[in-house]
C-alpha cells in the first residue's frame, strides 16, 4: 500500500477531527521521520512538543521494554515499585515537594482545577461552590467539557455546551485586567507562560512575575500549564523560570512521555497537594508502572543530554537565522528556545500552503491558527540539521 491508500482508508473510516497533512509516517528516529513511500522528513512539530527527546529514543525504548516485561498495570488499589521513584525523580528535578500523576494533559489540568477548588474551600475558606478561576483569552488547556468551557476559540467550543461555570477570562499579558478580575471568590489564576496553540504568543516581559505577585497579595493560587512549554522546550526547564516565577501548581505532560506512552502530572508543594484525600480523585491508568518507568527514563534523557541548554542555544540560533530570511510574507518571528512561531502577513494566504510546501521540501511543520507556522523540532536537534533545514525553509518563505 502507498500513502494514497492509507489516506483513503483513514478518510473512509475515521472521524475527521483533524485535518492532517497527507504524509503517512511509518518510522521515526531522532529528529527524522520516514513515510510509507520511503521519503525522509525533519520533524519540526515534535507531536506538539511531546517528542522533546526525539523519536524512539533508545534509552526510553529500553525502559519501556524492560518494564513491559515485568508489570504494566497494577491500579492504584495496590502500590507498585516504579511510581515512588517517579515521585522522587520529579521532586529532585523540579523542586516541587509532591506530584500527582495522570495520563493526558487535559486530565492533569482538570486535576489542577479540582485541587485549586478544594484548596479554596478548605484552606482559603470560600463558601462551597463559589470559587472562580481566572484564565486568559486565547488559552489552550485541552478538550474536556470543563476546559473548553473557558476557551475563547469558537471552533473548540460553540457546538459543545452547556458549559462548566466558575471561570473568568481576561486578555493574556494584561496585568491590569487580571487585577480587575480578581475578587473575594478568586481561587486561582490558570495560564500558559507562552500560549503555544494560540500561535506562540509571548506575554510582555515581567508579566508572569507580576501575576505571581498579584496572586500572593490576594491569597490566590497561580497554576502554570507547562504541558507544552515545560521540560526544556523554551530553553529553561520551565518557561516560568525566565522570570524566576515558581507557580503554586505546575502542570506537565507531553514530553514527560518521551513520546512513548501518555503520562502527565501536576506538581505542587505539600500544603497544596496534601489536601487531596483518598478517594477524592483518581485514574485507572494514572501512575501505572509502565508510565512511571517511561517518564523516569524520559526525564533522565532531558538531564543526561542537556536538552534544556541545547534548546536555549539552538533556539536562539534558529530564531536569528529565520529572521535573516528576506520574505515578504513574514510579519514576525518570535519564540523562546525551540518553541518558535513564524507569523505570516494576512495577505500571505494562510500558513497551511506554506506547511504543504515545507512538506514537499522534507520538513514537517504545522500551522497553528491561520497565520502562524510553528517550528518546534525535538530538543536533540543539532546545528548541522538546522543548517540543513534553513535553505529549505528559505525557499518556502520566499515563494510567491
Ligand atoms: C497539548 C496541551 C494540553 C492538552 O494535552 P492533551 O494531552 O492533548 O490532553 C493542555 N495544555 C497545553 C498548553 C497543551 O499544549
Amino acid at each position: 500500500m502507498n500513502s494514497e491508500d492509507y489516506v483513503r482508508i483513514e478518510e473512509a473510516y475515521g472521524a475527521k477531527n483533524y485535518h492532517p497533512l497527507d504524509v503517512v509516517i511509518t518510522k521515526g528516529q531522532g529528529v527524522w521521520v520516514y513515510d510509507v513511500d520511503g521519503n525522509r522528513y525533519l520533524d519540526c512539530l515534535s507531536a506538539y512538543s511531546a517528542l522533546n527527546q526525539g523519536h524512539v529514543h533508545p534509552a526510553i525504548l529500553a525502559a519501556l521494554i524492560e518494564q513491559a516485561q515485568k508489570v504494566t498495570l497494577t491500579s492504584r488499589a495496590f502500590r507498585n515499585d516504579q511510581l515512588p521513584l517517579l515521585y522522587r525523580d520529579l521532586a529532585n528535578l523540579t523542586g516541587y515537594e509532591m506530584s500527582l500523576p495522570m495520563n493526558s494533559g487535559a486530565e492533569a489540568v482538570e486535576t489542577a482545577i479540582k485541587v485549586a477548588r478544594k484548596w479554596a474551600y478548605t484552606i482559603k475558606g470560600l463558601p462551597r461552590h463559589s470559587a472562580e478561576i481566572i484564565v486568559a483569552n486565547g488559552n489552550f488547556h485541552g478538550r474536556t467539557i470543563s476546559l473548553i468551557s473557558f476557551s475563547s476559540e469558537s471552533l473548540y467550543k460553540d457546538d459543545f455546551g452547556p458549559f462548566t461555570p466558575g471561570f473568568v477570562s481576561v486578555p493574556f499579558g494584561d496585568i491590569q485586567a487580571l487585577q480587575a478580575a480578581m475578587n473575594a471568590n478568586t481561587a486561582a489564576v490558570l495560564l500558559e507562560p507562552i500560549q503555544g496553540e494560540n500561535g506562540v504568543i509571548l506575554p510582555p516581559a515581567g508579566y508572569l512575575a507580576d501575576v505571581q505577585a498579584l496572586c500572593r497579595q490576594n491569597n490566590v493560587l497561580f497554576i502554570a500549564d507547562e504541558i507544552q512549554t515545560g521540560l526544556g522546550r523554551t530553553g529553561k526547564l520551565f518557561a516560568c523560570q525566565y522570570e524566576d516565577v515558581r507557580p503554586d501548581i505546575t502542570v506537565i505532560g507531553k514530553a514527560l512521555s518521551g513520546g512513548f506512552y501518555p503520562v502527565s502530572a501536576i506538581l505542587a508543594d505539600r500544603p497544596v497537594l496534601e489536601i487531596i484525600q483518598p478517594g477524592e480523585h483518581g485514574s485507572t491508568f494514572g501512575g501505572n508502572p509502565l508510565a512511571a518507568a517511561v517518564a523516569r527514563a524520559a526525564l533522565q534523557v532531558i538531564v543526561d543530554e542537556k536538552l534544556v541548554d541545547n534548546a536555549a542555544a539552538l533556539g536562539e540560533y534558529f530564531i536569528e537565522q529565520l529572521c535573516e530570511i528576506p520574505s515578504r510574507h513574514v510579519q514576525e518571528v518570535r519564540g523562546k528556545g525551540l518553541l518558535i512561531g513564524v507569523e505570516l502577513k494576512p495577505q500571505a494566504g494562510g500558513a497551511r500552503r506554506f506547511c504543504e510546501a515545507l512538506l514537499q521540501h522534507g520538513i514537517l511543520a504545522k500551522e497553528t491558527h491561520q497565520h502562524v507556522i510553528r517550528f518546534a523540532p525535538p530538543l536533540i536537534i543539532d546545528r548541522p540539521t538546522i543548517d540543513w533545514a534553513l535553505p529549505r525553509i528559505r525557499e518556502v518563505l520566499t515563494m510567491p
